[in-house]
């Protein structure tokens, strides 16, 4: 049986996935903790698409487009490594689906430019990126092209972080302009599909772990960067002798034991352990260091076999973008329609 027919066996349940990842870098522990293994769940289950976002990474990288050419393939290596299978997951790429950009032209006529200035994470976005005065129109409007994305797989559910929800927010506002011009529902709207740890913070404990920041820890870190990215984390300042009472809200390695350390009962007691007195930041450091050298040692060797057949990832964004273009087109057909403009 194929996942196709399991979804559609279970009434009301067939959902259809879209997620997709910027190829600005190579992808994080955020990243995985944030989608990447929800996504590796849901594969099983329902149709899934993920797109590469090649075009809204060139939206604050106009200026150094290689940055978004060659991180391509690492993205897609990224994926086969931690378990997406492209026989069960379609893998495409947003520049090679046409469609996808015309449906965003259309979509364009249907927001303000006051809804897009007030989307507070392009707001903080902006912030971060010191763009000044000089926002790029493309980056200002990704929300529309990111709805483009959604409906174009007539997606119901998106395994994201937290700071996309303004996203499918501006996406489902779109979704009922449109089945409002149309006069009948021709897009769903979709829901969010957050995992329980929805923003991974960086070491620092300030931003969220994000590729443009530079503060990751990537799927493919050796065990040296590991430890040292451990070692910096952000712990409680207040606790300077080991007997000190220490605190574990905002402790960073504690929201990194919850995240990614397979045993929930241990980490619990480590945290009474700790806000008793008694246990060393650099003993909890260590034990993370372990935890998290385990989880990617085999995620980087799996990696690093990918990598080597670039041909074969070519191959598979190659046969993903075809079957993902004629889906999309059957999208824009209707909206033409919708809008009264396909004479022919
Ligand atoms: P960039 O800095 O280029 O925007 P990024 O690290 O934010 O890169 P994206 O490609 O923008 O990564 O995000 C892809 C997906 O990963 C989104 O669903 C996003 O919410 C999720 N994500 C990114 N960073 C984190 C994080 N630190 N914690 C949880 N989810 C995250
Ligand atoms: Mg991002």
């Amino acid at each position: 049986m194929t996942h196709h027919q399991v979804a559609s066996t279970q009434a009301g349940t067939a959902e259809k996935i879209l997620t997709g990842d910027r190829p600005t870098g190579q992808l994080h522990l955020g990243h995985f903790v944030g989608s990447l293994q929800q996504r590796v769940q849901l594969q099983h289950r329902y149709e899934q698409t993920i797109l590469v976002a090649d075009l809204q990474g060139l939206t604050d990288n106009g200026h150094r487009p290689n940055k978004v050419a060659e991180n391509i393939l690492n993205v897609v290596a990224d994926y086969l490594a931690v378990g997406i299978d492209p026989l069960k997951t379609r893998i495409c790429l947003q520049s090679a689906i046409p469609a996808l950009a015309e449906l965003a032209m259309y979509y364009a006529n249907l927001v303000t430019v006051a809804r897009l200035q007030r989307n507070p994470t392009v707001k903080n976005e902006i912030a971060g990126k010191g763009f000044g005065a000089s926002i790029p129109a493309g980056f200002l409007t990704y929300p529309i092209s990111q709805a483009a994305d959604i409906t174009a797989f007539k997606a119901t559910l998106v395994p994201v972080g937290d700071d996309q929800l303004p996203m499918l927010e501006q996406t489902n506002e779109i979704v009922r302009k449109l089945n409002q011009i149309a006069g009948q529902e021709i897009l769903v709207e979709c829901k969010p599909l957050l995992s329980n740890m929805p923003r991974l913070p960086a070491p620092d404990g300030k931003q969220k772990m994000s590729k443009s920041m530079g503060n990751c820890i990537y799927l493919d870190s050796d065990d040296r960067a590991i430890a040292r990215a451990v070692k910096s984390m952000y712990t409680d300042p207040n606790h300077l002798r080991v007997d000190d009472p220490g605190c574990v809200a905002g402790n960073v390695v504690f929201t990194y034991l919850d995240a990614f350390h397979p045993d929930p009962g241990y980490v619990a007691e480590l945290k009474q352990q700790y806000e008793a007195g008694g246990l060393a930041d650099g003993t909890t450091k260590q034990i993370l260091t372990d935890c998290l050298q385990t989880l990617i040692a085999p995620i980087r060797a799996q990696r690093a076999v990918y990598m080597a057949d670039k041909a074969q990832l070519v191959a598979i964004l190659k046969q993903g973008s075809e079957q993902a273009q004629e889906e999309a087109d059957a999208v824009l057909t209707q909206i033409k329609r919708a809008f009264g403009l396909k004479l022919f």
